[in-house]
């Protein structure tokens, strides 16, 4: 059942609260994949029901070109969560809706988590994903939430905004879905051709390359050695690539003992942005 707004799916969740039974959300753009349906049965495994939001935000796009090409694919999205077990319904509210006519965003402290990397490269984005997810919180109320560490600097950022916003929600993340090329899936990937899918796999070569050399390489020489990867290979262009803290994600420039760390790339396949992140330690 699709709801396309806040008081009739609201109504629909009304027997689930007054039970007292647990409501999952997964808070999607769409155009799903294996990496969707991975986070929809965590959640049907440990919910009554789940509600997978599908909206494309617009306050956390930078770029109106990449707003308009996003793809959507409502009817097929629909038939795709059909095939995960459990009980679901899906919202899928108009930006105006959920907004209440005013499609702009809050402006939110996350305590420096918001400008390191996808923070200083997508002007607003996080603040656009902030609302977004607070307007959400506020109108389902669920008891858990559901996110990938695809997009993990959202993921610990979506932690420090129940926080501030001292909302009742569990916070879950869950792991990188990948293609059998490595390729960590993204509705993004659907905009590439054959050869461009090939390509992309740099991504996730140069995170495991830097993975195995973390132990006995600086990171300086990591970086270096990873930025060169991509000057090989022009028809992939490297925006950043970084090792950071795992929990505040303060981009590191040596090693510190007892810390865990991660790396972190965006770079663009013709005109497609895509991101990926690995754990080092
Ligand atoms: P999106 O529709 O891209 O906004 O993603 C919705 C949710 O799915 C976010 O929590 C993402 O981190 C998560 N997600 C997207 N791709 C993957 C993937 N390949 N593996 C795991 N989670 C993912």
């Amino acid at each position: 059942m699709v709801y396309h707004h806040t008081e009739d799916i609201q109504k629909a969740l009304l027997p689930y609260r007054k039970k007292n039974r647990s409501i999952g959300l997964v808070p999607t753009m769409g155009a799903l994949h294996q990496g969707h349906l991975e986070l929809i049965a965590q959640s049907q495994v440990e919910n009554a029901i789940t509600v997978v939001t599908i909206f494309v935000n617009p306050t956390q796009f930078d770029n109106a070109g990449d707003l308009k090409k996003y793809p959507r694919s409502l009817s097929k999205d629909v038939a795709m969560i059909e095939t995960v077990p459990g009980n679901f319904i899906v919202f899928n509210p108009s930006p105006e809706h959920l907004y209440e006519g005013n499609v702009s965003s809050k402006s939110y402290d996350f305590g420096g988590l918001e400008t390191e990397m996808e923070g200083t490269h997508r002007t607003g984005h996080f603040d656009g994903v902030g609302t977004v997810l607070n307007l959400f919180f506020r109108a389902l109320k669920p008891t858990r939430a559901y996110f990938g560490e695809k997009d993990f600097q959202q993921l610990q950022i979506v932690k420090k905004l129940v926080e501030i916003e001292a909302l009742p929600v569990e916070i879950v993340g869950c792991s990188i879905v990948r293609e059998t090329s490595g390729l960590a899936m993204s509705s993004r990937n659907k905009r590439l051709n054959e050869a461009q899918l090939e390509k992309a796999t740099l991504l996730h070569k140069t995170l495991v390359g830097a993975s195995e050399q973390f132990e006995t390489h600086s990171i300086e020489a990591i970086k270096k050695w990873a930025v060169a990867q991509f000057e090989k290979n022009p028809d992939v262009r490297l925006e950043y690539f970084e090792i950071a803290e795992t929990n505040t994600l303060k981009t590191a420039s040596e090693k510190k003992k007892n810390t865990s760390y991660r790396a972190f790339l965006a770079a663009f396949v013709g005109p497609v942005r895509l991101i990926d992140n690995m754990a080092l330690n």
